[in-house]
């Protein structure tokens, strides 16, 4: 499969960066990585929206315009096979330079873009639900940017990897901000809730999406603070991103999650949305 970077289309495994690069020096770059059903990209616009702000806070111009991105995405996704769910991943770092901090101007940015097979949850994990533990939110102050620095997110979700768990819900002074790769959500009293973003977590592409689904289903959906205190007495727990769509959490610091007949399964909320999920899929891939 090909690889885009700068300018050239490639091997992946051919791809050479220069070590100067600030990426590789200083972690000076941000990525996004868009989900592709059937050679369909899934709101590619939001992605694009978000990684214009990340760069933007970098204080690095966007490369290009919205449609040479989009075009270089059609020339990629054109070699998938129909069927594969994928995800595009992209990057882009400063460029090359001698090392120091300040940021150097009119650099090139590295672009690197290629595709890879969506980690998908396992028929398994969407039946049983995936495990969590709390950790203490350690990272940076901020989670808006999404920045290729990911070494808080991979200490994270390590906590949860050495507990045999599948991801790490991050609380700070408190309260919940997100997953090492997710957003986090609670169902309390009939209503779906999530952080409002903000400079601590990622506004995830999925946050305004579950928000959009809500509203057809009738569903409450509210952006507010979660305390801590509030995820064991939760009624169900779901996380978002581009590979895990929505997905079920049934189990939190070990304890099954829920109350009832439900405790430790996936709840209703949930599957409304999972369902709810697919179709847009379906309706929304472009
Ligand atoms: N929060 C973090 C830290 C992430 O890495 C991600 C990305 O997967 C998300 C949230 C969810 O964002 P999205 O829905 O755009 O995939």
């Amino acid at each position: 499969l090909p690889c885009y970077l700068n300018g050239h289309l490639g091997r992946l495994g051919d791809a050479r960066v220069p070590v100067m690069d600030r990426g590789f020096l200083f972690g000076d770059g941000v990525y996004e990585a868009i989900p592709v059903y059937g050679r369909r990209l899934f709101r590619v616009d939001d992605h694009l929206d978000r990684l214009g702000r990340s760069l933007k806070a970098l204080r690095i111009e966007d490369p290009y315009e919205r449609e040479a991105w989009l075009d270089l995405f059609r020339s990629l996704v054109a070699h998938l096979p129909e069927v594969e769910d994928q995800a595009i991943y992209l990057q882009v770092t400063r460029g090359v330079a001698p090392r120091g901090h300040a940021m150097p101007r009119d650099l090139e940015p590295t672009v690197l873009v290629y595709t890879q097979p969506m980690q998908a949850l396992t028929p398994e994990q969407r039946h049983q639900g995936l495990s969590c533990v709390t950790a203490r939110d350690f990272r940076w102050q901020r989670g808006d940017i999404k920045s290729i620095s990911l070494l808080g997110n991979v200490l994270a979700r390590q906590v949860a990897v050495d507990q045999g768990a599948d991801e790490t819900l991050l609380i700070r002074d408190g309260y919940l901000t997100e997953g090492s790769s997710s957003n986090v959500w609670i169902v309390r009293d009939g209503a779906l809730l999530t952080p409002p973003p903000g400079e601590a977590l990622l506004e995830g592409v999925r946050v305004r999406l579950l928000q959009e689904l809500c509203e057809e289903l009738g569903v409450a959906c509210n952006l507010r603070p979660i305390a801590e205190t509030e995820l064991p007495t939760a009624d169900e727990i779901l996380l978002t991103s581009a590979s895990k769509e929505v997905a079920p959490v049934t189990r939190l610091d070990r304890e099954p999650v829920g109350h009832g007949a439900l405790r430790g399964k996936p709840g209703p909320v949930y599957a409304k949305l999972h369902e709810a999920y697919q179709r847009a899929k379906r309706l929304q891939s472009l």
